[in-house]
């Protein structure tokens, strides 16, 4: 999009239409969909109301400004390339007592972002790691940050796969500008020694330049067995953890805590209907008392 209104095709003080049909065409034309939808609605809302000219232009502006956050916002969101949208609306912290919920609920604030700072969240599988990382992506993304979401597993595949087709280049620009960068799911598989190469230059890329967020199953300690190399693990370790908030997921998976959940009700329900179930010996058929 340059910013330039393309050539009014139908220029005004023609008698090609009827001021309706003229505000309609400059309205699309300068792209205000929502004063467009609602002129007519408010303007009986405020002739109602006794509001006079400029209140019924602010109320309409007002509600085009709205409109275009929300849409924004939106974009921001499908930008990011989440592979599901959670809020910590949905997320209970009582699950995982050991998780500091007084910095996390300050990191949702996004000021870490005009700060550069990064966030490492570490833990065992199904602790929420993915789901705190997705929430602190969408409250980035509502909050004006520019956002990309992406698996350590992934990225390095993409970088691979960029240098081959000598657009290497192009994509660690992308990946410098955006304003939070999400890792999810560092450790879980071995990377080659050019893989390793490359997450180390983009971490060395951002350094001081953006937000990184990395979610591990590993310990620190650990991360030489993904990276192969202990020097290179320093080092990307030295950038990443130079400006860092790091929480401490470890405990019992929500998952299978979830799924036990279930398996239980499920067995209470059967034990339940099975003392209520009587079975006819003759015709097999139950009947529910
Ligand atoms: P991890 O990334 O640590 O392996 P996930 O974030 O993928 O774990 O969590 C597994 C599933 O459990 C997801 O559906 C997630 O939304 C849910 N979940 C995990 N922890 C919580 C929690 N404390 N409250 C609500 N849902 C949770
Ligand atoms: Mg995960």
């Amino acid at each position: 999009m340059t910013g330039k209104l393309a050539p009014d095709p139908m220029p005004s003080g023609t008698m090609s239409g009827t001021p309706q049909v003229l505000l309609t065409h400059h309205l699309k034309q300068l792209k205000l969909p929502t004063v467009l939808r609602e002129y007519d609605k408010v303007a009986r809302e405020c002739a109602r109301d006794g509001i006079d000219h400029p209140g019924y232009l602010l109320r309409l502006i007002e509600l085009e400004r709205i409109d275009r956050e929300r849409r924004t916002v939106e974009r921001r969101i499908r930008a990011a390339r989440f592979p599901a949208v959670k809020s910590f609306d949905t997320f209970d912290f009582t699950a995982i007592p050991g998780l500091n919920k007084i910095l996390v609920l300050e990191l949702a604030r996004c000021e870490y972002i005009l700060r550069r700072e990064n966030i490492i969240a570490l833990g065992n599988s199904g602790t929420g790691k993915t789901h705190v990382a997705l929430a602190l992506g969408l409250a980035a993304c509502q909050k004006g940050f520019s956002v990309t979401f992406t698996t350590a597993a992934s990225l390095v595949n993409q970088l691979m796969e960029a240098r081959d087709e000598r657009r290497l280049l192009r994509m660690q620009r992308d990946l410098q500008t955006t304003k939070l960068l999400i890792i999810d799911e560092l450790g879980y598989v071995p990377m080659s020694p050019t893989a390793a190469e490359l997450l180390f230059e983009t971490f060395s890329q951002r350094y001081e330049r953006g937000s990184t967020i990395v979610t591990s199953n590993l310990p620190f300690e650990d991360w030489t067995s993904v990276l192969g190399s202990e020097r290179l693990t320093g080092a990307l370790l030295d950038r990443l953890t130079h400006h860092v908030s790091i929480l401490t997921m470890n405990g019992d998976s929500y998952r299978l805590k979830q799924s036990a959940g279930r398996r239980r009700a499920a067995a209470g329900a059967a034990q339940n209907q099975a003392t209520r179930d009587t079975v006819d010996p003759n015709t097999g058929e139950i009947t529910t008392n």
